[in-house]
């Protein structure tokens, strides 16, 4: 089977649009030349479409979704510093290596895993921490943490959010839950190989900047000086130009869909997964109620695994007998879970269809 025939329903990159692949081939221009910062200055516009917000500091960082983690961590926290971090999942597990390495102090709030964070938990943990971190939704778990309580009850505290798996899938706004701090990456929803992490910022995060980044390629005040400053741009970095126009063209296609569209197709496609795998008598992981349609996770059938085979044996034959590829779970959950993407251009009908027929096909 060609690899370009392989429908990627793992957690990870998900199959890009053609307008992105088609993108990749534009003419490769200098990182300063006028039509490329018009084409970057296009794609932040259609960033704060998409992440519902007017930030003027609002790009992609030029490296993955976790590189979007730390710049926004490593700008507002430092020693002596408090931070209050749900933790339901690997990312928010994440979020506590990177802020503990920047000397800041961790208030973890824990949830079991497949479940969702209490908002009011993480409101009640620190009377006065100077961020509150969430993510709202753990690829890890298949659950999603509401973060509009947490913003309505932040009080003085920034509130920073990784949406990764959220932006262009599930309904997200920026601007009106009150996020400071967000990233996300190219990959998951919005349709675009890895490589970029879209970020945005509020006026009153900027104000919060820690005196000077440790980090010198994610300085966002330095970074903020070019992004902002409309027009003349100073030299910082070579943008890494054929993955902006990825971005770009991934973006237009979800506008030109419409946002609202999109997130109702990757709802259609989450809710008939979902529906189908209840049906068949398996058992979803996730919390009822904090399900998130882009990342269904779900019990491994141990009882109905093809005699000889274990669960690692049941995704291979999806990846070399049907093109598709499923994740597994990852830590205490490794082995249990099977995680199923459903995001960006993966997002269609047919390929649940598909993904059904073949677990008929191969599960007893
Ligand atoms: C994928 C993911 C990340 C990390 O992104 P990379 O592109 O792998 O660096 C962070 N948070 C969440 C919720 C993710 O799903």
């Amino acid at each position: 089977m060609s690899h370009a025939d392989r429908i990627l329903m793992g957690p990870g990159p998900g199959n890009p649009y053609p307008q992105v692949i088609k993108a990749f081939g534009r003419p490769v221009l200098g990182h300063l030349d006028p039509d490329f910062i018009a084409l970057l200055d296009e794609t932040n516009d259609r960033l704060r479409e998409v992440f519902r917000t007017t930030n003027p500091l609002t790009f992609p960082v030029s490296a993955t979704g976790s590189a979007g983690m730390e710049a926004t961590i490593v700008n507002v926290l430092g020693p002596g510093d408090t931070v209050v971090i749900g933790v339901n999942g690997v990312f928010g597990e994440r979020m506590c290596d990177v802020a503990s390495r920047c000397g800041a102090t961790v208030v973890r709030v824990d949830a079991e895993w497949g479940w969702a964070l209490d908002p009011q938990d993480l409101l009640d943990a620190h009377p006065d921490p100077k961020v509150i971190a969430v993510v709202h939704a753990e690829t890890s778990t298949g659950v999603r943490n509401d973060i509009a309580p947490i913003g309505a009850g932040k009080g003085d505290a920034l509130l920073l959010v990784d949406c990764v798996t959220s932006l262009a899938g599930i309904p997200l706004e920026i601007d009106a839950w009150g996020v400071d701090l967000a990233y996300s990456g190219t990959q998951k929803c919005l349709g675009v190989p890895p490589g970029l992490s879209p970020v945005t910022v509020s006026a009153a995060a900027i104000e919060r900047f820690v005196e000077k980044s440790p980090s010198w390629y994610l300085d966002l005040q330095m970074i903020a000086e070019y992004v902002t400053s409309g027009g003349a741009r100073a030299y910082h970095h070579t943008a890494p130009i054929s993955m902006i126009y990825a971005l770009h063209a991934g973006l237009g296609v979800v506008l030109e869909e419409g946002l609202e569209n999109v997130q109702a197709r990757h709802q259609a496609c989450g809710d008939k997964l979902q529906a189908g795998l209840v049906d068949r008598g398996f058992e979803l992981f996730a919390q009822e109620g904090h399900r998130l349609p882009e990342l269904t996770s779900v019990m491994v059938p141990i009882d109905r695994l093809p005699e000889g085979s274990d669960e690692a044996g049941v995704r291979t034959r999806l990846l070399t007998e049907y093109g598709i590829e499923i994740g597994g779970g990852l830590g205490p959950v490794a082995g249990k879970v099977w995680r199923i993407g459903c995001m960006g251009h993966t997002a269609r009908i047919r390929n649940v269809t598909l993904l059904l027929a073949a677990l008929d096909e191969i599960l007893d």
